[in-house]
């Protein structure tokens, strides 16, 4: 019996066509060209639908609302199907699958996201390989999780992070291996493939628009100036600093504002601005007074895995300090455990 893949256009270059103002994704489109390709309709490939999310995005467009749709329609199909490919444009693509990686609990079934660098009505488009590939990796189940594939690798999507603007192999999991490389054949990491056991059936945890903020430290930061926004408006902020979790800070004046943030319910955690490697808070003298104050470590955990998880968390209606507790631990191998 052949198996069977929904998938699920969100909008991105993949799918685009050229208008006065650019490339832009269109209604209707892309199911004719899908039914086109003759990979698709080859013995070999898994049976598929395809549904349009509406509107089609640019996926700088894509969201909290968004990522909510994405999980609702996927989870409204759950039994139908197989696996499920989701086809997003590259922007904000690791955010999508962070974000649905914690919104789709106990998940048991692949959800594969890709796109493409040059759309599919372009000569040198990439997208017929991102595609046909994610159909085969959804139709054999063995990464029953959020993951990403593009250009050769298949990564955990909480993992995974957007790193060139125009290149076919333009996403990476530094901190952690891929779950498949493909060549000749797709070889699967079965190490790699391991991730915490689902605890209970399916879910769908409704995504909310949760005021979080992330700031990036620079030489020369007057962290007096982000006062305001960062001990009255925000619940959750990512603080992304230097190497190991370091932060500038001659004058003592971050504690005192992280100190006071957290006793008002925001929960700051602290990434590094890093490619690879992660936070070890501590380990420097310029870092130990963020543990102190009241910040999280974020361990190895990307930017895009910690806005995500925060969101995510606080959509659950968990107060601080649980939010707080659960940063620092590893839920969907978003993190690797201390
Ligand atoms: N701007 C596009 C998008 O993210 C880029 C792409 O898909 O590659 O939707």
């Amino acid at each position: 019996m052949k198996k069977r893949i929904c998938i699920l256009y969100t909008g991105g270059t993949i799918g685009m066509v050229l208008t006065p103002r650019g490339y832009a994704p269109r209604r209707g489109y892309l199911g004719p060209v899908l039914r086109a390709l003759p990979q698709l309709s080859s013995p070999d490939a898994p049976a598929w639908e395809l549904v349009e999310m509406d509107p089609l995005l640019d996926s700088s467009n894509v969201a909290v609302a968004q990522w909510r749709d994405i999980g609702r329609a996927i989870f409204q199909r759950y039994d139908q199907y197989d696996g499920f490919v989701v086809l997003h444009g590259t922007d904000t693509m690791a955010y999508t699958a962070a974000a649905l990686s914690f919104s789709l609990e106990n998940l048991q079934k692949p959800v594969v996201l890709t796109g493409s660098q040059i759309p599919l009505c372009r000569l040198r488009s990439d997208g017929p390989e991102n595609l046909i590939t994610s159909l085969l990796i959804a139709a054999d189940g063995r990464a029953s999780e959020v993951c990403l594939y593009f250009g050769g690798k298949l990564l955990r999507g909480n993992r995974a992070v957007k790193r060139s603007a125009d290149g076919f192999r333009a996403f990476s999991s530094p901190n952690y291996p891929p779950l498949a490389l493909t060549g000749v054949t797709i070889r699967y990491d079965e190490a790699a493939l391991c991730r915490p056991a689902p605890d209970g059936p399916p879910a769908l945890a409704a995504l909310e628009q949760v005021p979080i903020g992330v700031l990036k430290v620079f030489p020369g930061i007057q962290f007096e100036l982000f006062e305001p926004i960062m001990t009255q408006r925000l619940r959750g902020i990512v603080l992304e600093t230097f190497g190991a979790g370091n932060i500038p800070d001659e004058a003592g004046s971050l504690p005192p504002l992280i100190r006071k943030a957290w006793q008002s319910g925001t929960v700051l955690t602290v990434c590094s601005q890093c490619f690879e490697g992660g936070v070890k808070l501590g380990e420097y003298a310029a870092s130990a007074a963020l543990t102190a104050a009241g910040a999280v470590s974020g361990g190895d955990m990307t930017t895009e895995a910690a806005v995500a998880k925060l969101y995510y968390l606080f959509s659950k209606g968990y107060d601080a300090p649980r939010v707080k507790a659960l940063m620092a631990q590893n839920l969907r191998g978003e993190r690797t455990d201390a």
